[in-house]
């Protein structure tokens, strides 16, 4: 498993406060959750809650400066147990303003059309290499989409961090802490308050803050869909997190093999003699 060091981190966040600089003067995470409400009004204006330790650090920033905004969560459908159990705690210990939305399709359906999603390289422009693997377009994109629509919301405030991934890092180097986004349709501004934060930055403010996170993390070090093969060491950690999960993710992954085979061996050959 590749695992990125503190001193990569910190470079990759370098570079990317380098660039932003250049757009506009930095803000500190309060002053940029204050500048989105400023700028849209507090009903335009949606946190977007994964469960995951840095959309639940902005969370906490965000309600102490307006404790009704909205809050935006998608339950993709395959979410660990520790989070679908975690959004529903923190919602009630936190009285939060939460909107749960659901994707219209479900992963295993895009993984039969689309096959698993595949790993994202960054290029130098910031774009990832192959595009975006399918599930998150379906799972992700156009249930945030809905919401806008369906909400009214101009801009949300996100976890999103520059040390993160080297995505990111181009995406704030060349776009800044906040942004239009155009793409893929959703049209909305994003407001990233801990952009330049470190992971150490995230875990001092959840300890100064005693702030409750996902069980989750007792056992790993990310949040988010339990199948996803977009990164690598997957397979590892999906094993040492919930193995029940991991034996039936290898019954799938080998099904979707022998239709692959059957498809490339029988079904292809006669499409293509006509
Ligand atoms: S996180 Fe992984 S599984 Fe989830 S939508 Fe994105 S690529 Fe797909």
């Amino acid at each position: 498993m590749m695992i990125k060091t503190e001193a990569q981190e910190l470079a990759q966040i370098r570079v990317a406060m380098r660039g932003a600089e250049k757009i506009a003067r930095l803000l500190e995470p309060a002053k940029l959750i204050e500048l989105a409400l400023e700028r849209h009004g507090k009903d335009k204006v949606a946190v977007s809650w994964s469960g995951g330790r840095c959309s639940t650090v902005i969370l906490h920033m965000a309600l102490q400066i307006c404790p009704c905004i909205k809050v935006f969560h998608i339950d993709t459908g395959v979410e660990y147990p520790e989070t679908v159990r975690y959004v529903k705690r923190l919602a009630c210990e936190w009285n939060l303003n939460l909107v749960i939305y659901k994707p219209e399709r479900n992963f295993w359906d895009i993984v039969e059309k689309y096959g698993f999603p595949h790993m994202r390289l960054a290029s130098s422009k910031g774009h990832t290499s192959k595009g975006k693997p399918a599930c998150c377009t379906w799972l992700k994109e156009k249930p945030m989409m809905k919401f806008r629509k369906e909400h009214s919301i101009e801009a949300f405030i996100t976890g999103m961090r520059a040390g993160e991934a080297r995505v990111r890092m181009l995406i704030m180097a060349q776009r800044g802490q906040y942004y239009f986004v155009k793409k893929y349709g959703l049209n909305a501004w994003k407001y990233n308050p801990i952009a330049f934060w470190s992971t150490r930055e995230v875990s001092a403010y959840v300890q100064e803050h005693n702030i409750p996170l996902n069980s989750l993390y007792e056992k790993l070090d990310r949040s988010g869909c339990w199948p996803c093969t977009a990164f690598v060491g997957w397979k590892e950690q999906l094993a040492h997190t919930n193995f029940k999960l991991y034996k039936f993710m290898m019954e799938r992954m080998n099904e979707q093999r022998l239709l692959d085979h059957f498809y490339q061996t029988r079904i292809a050959p006669c499409a293509e003699r006509g």
